[in-house]
């Protein structure tokens, strides 16, 4: 193995360190959205129960301005039932302020069921503020633990990113280009040794002639198998 190869093995050592740390810091979005889902399920159902709540009390007011009007019918006829100067006059009277009064009860019962709701509501208004609470701090420790995780793999990837830099300078130029190309596609190892007369990583063998030049020259040769480089082993 020429010292340039040696160089390149330590420049993949450091890219492969690379690739572990992102596929950390990577692995952290999912566990950070699945907190989000939890906390989010809750949060909406609650900010649903408070339109309903709006809603309901909104049915309410509708159903004590009813309610109101009734009476005052009621009080009307009432009157009106009061001033009666012949018998014809107090059935029609009599009837009117039966009418009225049923209308009156009904509206008061409506009422009454309105109300009913909206207190059903408001319960469920507080569960579900109690139950985000709970989520919500049940999850700081978690979140702060993720976060915590996030800072130390970027110092981490920081100063493995600083190294693969230094370690680069030790590879000419073209070489590195080269194995640039290969791992970008690849995103894993891309220099591998010859493996007796095949290929490292595939055992796809290797002509005789090419070996023998790859030898020679300590050059690398991209396997025609599986797209790796390859240098030839001592
Ligand atoms: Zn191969």
């Amino acid at each position: 193995m020429t010292p340039d190869v040696s160089a390149l093995l330590a420049v993949q050592q450091d890219d492969l360190a690379i690739y572990a740390l992102e596929a950390r810091l990577a692995a952290l979005g999912p566990r950070l959205a699945a907190l989000e889902k939890e906390r989010s399920a809750v949060a909406g159902a609650l900010e649903r129960a408070h339109r309903a709540v709006e809603a309901e009390e909104s049915r309410h007011r509708e159903a004590r301005g009813r309610t109101e009007t009734h009476r005052q019918l009621v009080e009307r006829s009432q009157r009106q039932f009061e001033s009666v100067t012949s018998p014809r006059e107090a059935a029609a009277a009599s009837t009117q302020l039966e009418q009225t009064k049923r209308m009156a009860t009904e509206s008061e019962r409506d009422a009454a069921q309105v109300q009913g709701r909206v207190n059903d509501l408001r319960h469920q208004v507080a569960d579900l503020e109690r139950q985000l609470a709970e989520v919500e701090s049940r999850q700081a420790e978690a979140r702060g633990t993720l976060d915590a995780d996030r800072v130390a793999i970027e110092r981490e990837l920081a100063d493995a990113r600083q190294k693969r830099d230094t370690s680069a300078r030790a590879v000419p130029r073209a070489m590195l280009t080269m194995y640039d190309r290969v791992r970008a596609r690849r995103r894993s190892a891309s220099v591998f040794p010859l493996r007796g007369q095949s290929c490292g990583a595939c055992d796809t063998a290797i002509p005789t002639q090419r070996r023998a030049a790859m030898a020679a020259s300590g050059k690398l040769e991209m396997c025609e198998g599986c797209g790796v480089l390859l240098y030839a082993a001592d």
